[in-house]
């Protein structure tokens, strides 16, 4: 077992990982590796979260949350301390994240950074209130109350930042959360909970962990009122029809297949540079990536010409190297599915360009792929890829990009590359999505709220709006 030496050892969850459960640094009475997806070699033994303790941790939450959503100034007080922590233990959650995960340092020390910000950004962000009336007789006051227990859902892609985004409103509003992170990258998660540890009374936060019997009977659990996931749509629509069963409060943030719409007048260099950045960060796993081009027919070839150009320049290895831009991806079945979908390509007819630089042959690797001449019914186009292979397809005219770009089942976001900023934005009133880039794909911002039209999701994160969505709305009339 490869032990992450540079890590303190005073702090489990890190060559001991513990749940962290009722405010206990707890073992799994099984565990499970985790693997290294650099090396292939096994990192960690995985405390693996078995139903008595699943139930442990909600109970918990459960006796917590009366104390705990009644003082909002120490749960701002709280949240500020989670931010002061995350910055102390800022390196060890980063390396933590790209070996468990993949990605390169640098991505995962913006991703750190990131969940500092938004407890910062939750902190002093208003719980939304408002005096609808207030006459001689009588005042009226909409407030924001707590739901009680969230259950809190993550994928492995960003494993600290997706905790964070639903960890920090739900404890604002003074809901108490179970979190529950992917199998496939919980050591950085689990350290999170145990740094969090000495800063939050017992019972407000619990990190298990487990798979979809875990997750599914923590939707399914009476106690628990609001669920919150990011994941995949099939495990959205199984989470909604869980909760269903007794009306939880749900909020979903799903995968999208975002277009990038390449206007004839866009400039090839500063568009080249601009997807290539969104569509292989992370390798590609990232729900809001560029997944397909559309490009008009004339400016095919130099658009091809520009992105090699710059796949060329990236540096495919293990992200703990500093030099490294594209690290593994996350496990051998995502690495198969890629390439699955790069072959069925192939058999298409499609023009595959691929990457000429060396990359270590043992890992999930995957290089930076171009491919062009597909159609529109093949896999690469129509779902979600999650890796560093691009569709790059052609278009007559405007109308048949929008139409093309729209015709999907997710809309989460989209970009639009032109120089003619008036007609770029007028184009972005027309796509069905929950963000529009215009010369840029992607911006997150603590305080712009996220999510997707259609399949991609059901309300949102972040903002005022992802504030909302961890309460429930109440009207007070006091008569006078
Ligand atoms: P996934 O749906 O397989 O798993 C997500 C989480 O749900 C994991 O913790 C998993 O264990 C759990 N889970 C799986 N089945 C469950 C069930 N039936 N009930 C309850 N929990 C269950 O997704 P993934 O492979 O971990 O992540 C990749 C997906 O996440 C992609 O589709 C990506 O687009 C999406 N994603 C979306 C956003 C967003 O904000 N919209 C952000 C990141 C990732």
């Amino acid at each position: 077992m490869l032990a992450p030496t540079f890590l303190p050892d005073c702090l489990p969850g890190i060559d001991r990982p513990r749940l962290l459960i009722d405010g206990q640094a707890v073992a799994g009475s099984a565990t499970f590796d985790t693997i290294n997806p650099a090396t292939e070699e096994v990192l960690s033994s995985v405390p693996d979260c078995n139903l008595t303790q699943l139930d442990q941790a909600i109970a918990a939450a459960v006796q917590a949350f009366p104390k705990w959503r009644r003082d909002e100034t120490k749960r701002r007080q709280a949240l500020r301390n989670c931010a002061a922590v995350i910055r102390t233990h800022h390196e060890d959650l980063s390396r933590l994240i790209t070996l468990d995960q993949g990605k390169p340092l640098t991505e995962a020390r913006r991703e750190v950074s990131y969940a500092a910000e938004l407890f910062e950004e939750h902190a002093v962000q208003p719980i939304p209130t408002q005096v609808l009336a207030d006459t001689d007789t009588v005042s009226t006051r909409l407030v924001l109350c707590p739901l009680g227990v969230a259950a809190l859902i993550t994928p492995w892609n960003f494993p600290v930042g997706t905790a964070v985004v639903k960890i920090a409103p739900a404890l604002l509003v003074g809901n108490t959360v179970v979190v529950k992170p992917s199998p496939h990258a919980s050591l950085a998660p689990l350290f999170l909970g145990q740094i969090l540890r000495p800063l939050l009374p017992p019972g407000v936060l619990n990190v298990v962990t487990g798979d979809a019997v875990i997750g599914s009977a923590l939707v399914s659990d009476p106690r628990v009122t609001k669920v919150s996931l990011t994941g995949s749509v099939a495990t959205g629509r199984d989470v909604s029809r869980r909760a269903a069963a007794d009306l939880k409060r749900i909020t979903l943030e799903l995968g999208g297949n975002d277009p990038a719409i390449v206007l004839p007048d866009a400039d090839i260099a500063t568009t080249a540079l601009g997807i290539a950045r969104s569509a292989f960060r992370n390798a590609g796993q990232v729900c809001s990536a560029v997944k397909r081009v559309y490009v008009p027919e004339e400016l095919e070839r130099a658009l091809l010409k520009a992105i090699s150009a710059i796949c060329r320049q990236f540096v495919v290895g293990d992200g703990l190297h500093e030099a490294t831009t594209i690290g593994p991806l996350v496990n051998s079945a995502q690495r198969r599915r890629v390439q699955t979908l790069e072959a069925e390509c192939r058999s298409q007819g499609a023009r595959i360009s691929p990457y000429r630089g060396a990359y270590p042959t043992q890992g999930y690797y995957h290089p930076p792929t171009l491919v062009s001449g597909v159609p529109d019914t093949a896999r690469i186009v129509t779902e979600e890829q999650f890796g560093p292979t691009l569709p790059i397809l052609t278009y007559r005219d405007i109308d048949d990009a929008i139409e093309r770009a729209n015709d999907s089942t997710f809309g989460l976001s989209a970009s639009i590359w032109s120089t003619d900023i008036t007609r770029a934005e007028a184009i972005s009133h027309e796509l069905e999505c929950g963000r529009v880039g215009i010369n840029g794909h992607s911006r997150s911002l603590a305080n712009a709220p996220f999510g997707g039209f259609k399949q991609s999701g059901i309300g949102r994160e972040l903002g005022p709006w992802g504030t909302a969505g961890m309460g429930e709305l109440k009207v007070i009339n006091t008569f006078k």
